[in-house]
């Protein structure tokens, strides 16, 4: 080779290692360049918190204590009590990611996940707020400051919405806001848009607090309308195409909407923000749609290791749609079920459920028909368990729940496609070809049959589906729904100027104090004037008091209020934001506002104590004999005795029963010390207090300690909870324990009932009293009872098998009588009406011979009567073939069972009757015959 070639030669390997070299750098920086999720959420988090924003916890998405509010649908929910002035704010100014869950009520986007690219039914909003702080100008440019400066995003791509007014409502559009766009941001004034109520006014629930907003949108590129064929279509912001997202909404809370739907203004202002963090990350991250991104993809690509079909990343393709409601499904699934949600029949385990049957149903496009999603609840884990702890904490538990809901959809699937088809015979035969509203309705309430999926089972068959009559059952049962909401009405017209607090204190230390009246509530709402009468039911408001107010799983106190002349029953207690409220009646005399009254708590008191210690003593235990992987998902201590919720996939064994009882028990006879103190939440922590995820906001926690004198050895107690409960302060007052039940409530969740103190007492005692009642009745001494208990069982045993073979025999009778009958029987071509009165029988006898008859004549139509303790009976068999032709036994039956004044039914292959007059079965049998002959020789 010359000089020449191989310096060409060594020039052409330089060159192709640069360009591979360079390609390679390109990849690399574009992939650097490209933020994580992670990255995203903290990056948001971190802006904020420049800004002088402390950065708090986000709610449990199941809310606790909020009957209103089925799921946390917005940053907001934990911050309302703030809003009404109820309750005051830790800090001014605070950040933080709020998970949320849009299904049920006012916020419900369901039915649009899978086929658009930015709503699901879980999602993180990230938000900062401002508690009577700053306001419109400051969140503003904030917003436009953090979306362009700090994440790049280009100005011209961004547009703004203000509210434009309502004349309803009588409110002006928001000109302070549509100035400060122009004024604080460099925004084009023509991008700066007004719309109404329904874009832009912002509205938790029917009441509470709200106020107008201003919402950012992304202008993603004409390419990405989704909506071109559509006549009429017009691409521009909230036009509903995928071309123009809402990135961010500013909502500036200045009123309070009450029941009637008038609007009063808040004393103070909010600024309540709310970003969709997986619509961030699609923006950031250059995608076309949320499915795309680091949030999604992982679990998309696990559905395709499962399932075998490929993700093709395309609106409206069949497949890819139920990548996507299965990739969003899970991710709601995981974090519902952490947060103590659990498959039911109502209220928010219905909820679960229905999105449960939704993407197993949406799994059988893929082929799967054998449970599934669990499986992908590990890799939700991996990508969100660092940002959010506690579904990796009690993945095992969520798995277990899913998988055991989906092989029982298995089965419901099956049964909902077998009454959908009963619909669909019908509606084929109806004029109009249209499923009927009641079935589709009832597809969707009993089986968890969207209704876009009865509409597609419809239209593959050719058939509609009423929708006008579903929407209006659907509308009755929101109406249901809305009604048990109204309950909440009392919060809404109750704001700071009228319910005053209640120092209660005093609960943890004494049984009595001294108070003064401040007014009561009644059907009409606070009075803090006047006096009220003896009958008078009301919720009595007092400046000071010891009773505890129901809360964590504990009763609220009974007892007594009073005066010398005057007394008040209390037969519980609540609380509303800061206010005792004691529910209860003026039993005698009258009270006046500003009186002085006596309050003394009753004396069930000390035996909520125990149980409520006691609750505490069993959660430690179980952990020690079951594991780390027992966590608490409810409670419940009253007088009488204690509940206990946990997770735990398997009942426990009688062993495991019995170590825990002794555990509480030598703990109990050790008489150790109950310490408890305020401690600041992240110091709680990181003593690894247990916490039930489901506590409020708030920067400072009571602990409860079990195990050491004195709050200063917290660290050394060997039971650490949150908990604001009331305790004994030494275990040896709770003197025993005895649990009496342990039960599955749901899928991986079991519940102990036990006893400590009076209840307990009372308990020994029944058992006792029924032990000497057996005694007595056996003619037995108590030592002797389980033995002699065990004989009369294993003789009963004797004489039951005994009888069994005796009425083998007597049934043999009965076959002999049933192959006689089919011997004489009349025919009709090769079909054979067998018809006739067995003598002696029994229902599982007669069933046989019915079976055997039509098994020996192949073709048949049978009906047998008998006479069983002075009743009639009838069973009727058709065979198949005759079925075909039109006879079915359940038609035989209901109209024969009339003749012996009974009644009955069954299927067309087998049906039976009873009846009260035994003297007509011939008669019977006779009609029967008639009908058969009649259907035969047609
Ligand atoms: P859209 O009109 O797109 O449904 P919205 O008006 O219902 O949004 P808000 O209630 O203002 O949204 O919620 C605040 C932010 O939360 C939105 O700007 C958006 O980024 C995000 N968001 C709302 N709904 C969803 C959802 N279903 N899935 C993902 N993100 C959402
Ligand atoms: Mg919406």
């Amino acid at each position: 080779m010359s000089q020449e070639s191989r310096l060409i030669g060594a020039g052409l390997l330089a060159m192709i290692f640069w360009v591979i070299f360079g390609l390679c750098c390109v990849i690399l920086i574009f992939d650097f360049d490209m933020l994580s999720a992670e990255q995203i959420r903290n990056g948001f988090i971190d802006f904020f918190r420049d800004k002088a924003h402390e950065v708090v916890p986000g709610s449990p998405m199941v809310p606790v204590g909020d009957e209103t509010l089925l799921f946390a649908n917005a940053g907001m929910n934990q911050f309302k009590d703030i809003f009404l002035g109820l309750v005051a704010s830790d800090y001014p100014r605070v950040v933080n990611t709020q998970k949320c869950l849009r299904v049920s009520g006012k916020h419900n986007d369901l039915e649009e996940v899978g086929k658009d690219t930015s709503h699901h039914t879980f999602f993180e909003m990230l938000g900062n707020w401002s508690f009577d702080d700053y306001f419109k100008a400051e969140a503003i440019e904030w917003a436009w400051e953090l979306l362009t400066e700090v994440w790049g995003i280009e100005p011209d791509r961004l547009w703004a919405a203000v509210f434009a007014g309502d004349e309803a409502d009588g409110l002006p559009e928001d000109e302070e806001a549509a100035k400060l766009w122009t004024k604080v941001t460099s925004i084009h004034p023509e991008r700066v848009l007004a719309f109404g109520k329904k874009d832009n006014f912002w509205e938790m629930g029917e009441i509470g607090p709200c106020g107008p907003c201003s919402e950012i949108h992304i202008d993603l590129g004409p390419e990405m309308c989704d909506m071109k064929n559509v006549p009429g279509h017009k691409c521009e912001v909230n036009s509903g195409c995928a071309r123009y997202i809402e990135l961010w909404n500013l909502v500036f809370i200045q009123f309070n909407r009450q029941p009637g739907g008038e609007l009063l203004p808040l004393s103070a202002k909010y600024v309540d923000t709310g970003a969709g963090l997986e619509r961030i990350v699609a923006v950031l991250q250059n995608k076309p749609s949320n499915y795309d991104t680091d949030l999604f993809m992982p679990i998309i690509d696990r559905v395709s290791d499962i399932t075998g079909h490929k993700y093709t990343s395309r609106l409206g393709d069949k497949t890819d749609n139920a990548f996507r409601v299965i990739a969003d499904h899970i991710r709601a699934l995981t974090f519902a079920i952490t947060d103590g949600a659990a498959p039911s029949n109502e209220g928010r385990g219905y909820v679960i459920r229905r999105i449960l049957r939704r993407a197993s149903r949406f799994g059988r496009e893929l082929g799967m028909h054998e449970p599934f999603i669990y499986k992908l609840v590990p890799v939700v884990v991996d990508c969100l368990g660092d940002a959010f702890g506690e579904i990796r904490e009690r993945a095992d538990h969520v798995s277990t729940v899913i998988e055991s809901e989906e092989a029982s959809f298995g089965r419901t699937l099956d049964r909902g496609i077998e009454i959908f088809n009963t619909a669909a015979k019908r509606a084929k035969k109806s004029k109009d070809k249209i499923v009927s509203g009641e079935d589709a309705f009832q597809l969707y309430d009993t089986y968890g049959f969207p209704l876009d999926l009865t509409q597609l089972m419809g239209r593959e068959r050719g058939l509609k589906v009423d929708t006008a009559k579903f929407d209006e059952l659907m509308e009755a049962q929101r109406e249901r729904a809305r009604a048990a909401q109204k309950n909440d009405s009392l919060m809404a017209v109750l704001t700071d100027t009228e319910l005053p607090s209640t120092e209660d204190i005093q609960k943890y230390h004494t049984d009595s104090c001294d108070s003064k009246i401040l007014g009561w509530i009644d059907d009409d709402g606070f009075k803090n004037q006047g006096g009220i009468q003896t009958g008078a039911q009301v919720g009595l408001i007092l400046d000071e008091t010891c009773f505890y107010a129901e809360a964590g799983g504990q009763l609220g106190d009974s007892g007594l209020i009073e005066t010398d002349s005057a007394e008040f029953v209390v037969e519980g207690t609540t609380k509303i934001a800061n206010c005792v409220v004691h529910r209860g009646k003026v039993t005698r005399g009258s009270f006046a506002v500003g009186q002085e009254v006596k309050v003394t708590v009753g004396k069930d008191r000390n035996s909520i104590k125990k149980n409520h210690t006691a609750t505490h003593l069993l959660q430690w235990t179980l952990q020690q004999v079951l594991g780390k992987s027992v966590a608490q998902q409810g409670s419940l201590v009253g007088p009488g005795y204690l509940r206990f919720d946990f997770t735990c996939p398997k009942a426990l064994t009688g062993d495991q029963i019995k170590k825990v009882e002794e555990l509480v028990r030598e703990k109990i006879a050790a008489d150790l010390p109950v310490t408890s103190c305020i401690m600041p939440r992240d110091e709680a922590q990181k003593l690894g207090a247990m916490a039930l995820f489901g506590e409020k906001y708030g920067s400072e926690v009571r602990v409860v300690g079990i195990g050491v004198d004195g709050a200063e050895r917290m660290s050394e107690a060997f039971s650490r909870e949150f908990c604001g409960g009331t305790h004994v302060s030494r275990l040896g007052a709770i003197v025993g324990f005895k649990i009496i039940k342990e039960e599955s409530i749901s899928a991986g969740v079991r519940r102990i009932t036990a006893l400590t103190g009076p209840g307990l007492n009372e308990y020994l005692e029944k058992a006792s009293d029924i032990v000497d009642e057996l005694s007595t009745i056996l003619k037995t001494p108590s030592e002797a009872l389980v033995d002699r208990v065990g004989r009369l069982i294993k003789d009963n045993k004797k004489l039951s098998k005994k009888l069994k073979s005796a009425g083998a025999a007597s049934g043999s009778d009965a076959m002999t009588q049933a192959r006689g009958l089919l011997r004489d029987c009349e025919k009709i071509g090769e079909a054979h009406i067998v018809i006739g009165v067995l003598s002696a029988s029994s229902i599982e006898q007669a069933r046989e011979a019915v079976d055997m008859l039509k098994k020996k004549a192949k073709s048949a139509a049978v009906v047998l009567g008998f006479e069983d303790d002075g009743k009639a009976v009838l069973l009727a068999g058709v065979t198949d073939d005759l079925v075909k032709r039109g006879l079915k036994a359940g038609d035989i039956v209901k109209e024969i069972a009339p003749i012996v004044d009974g009644g009955g039914g069954g299927r067309p292959q087998m049906a039976e009757a009873g009846g009260k007059n035994p003297k007509k079965i011939n008669d019977a049998l006779t009609k029967a015959a008639e009908m058969i002959r009649e259907k035969l020789n047609v």
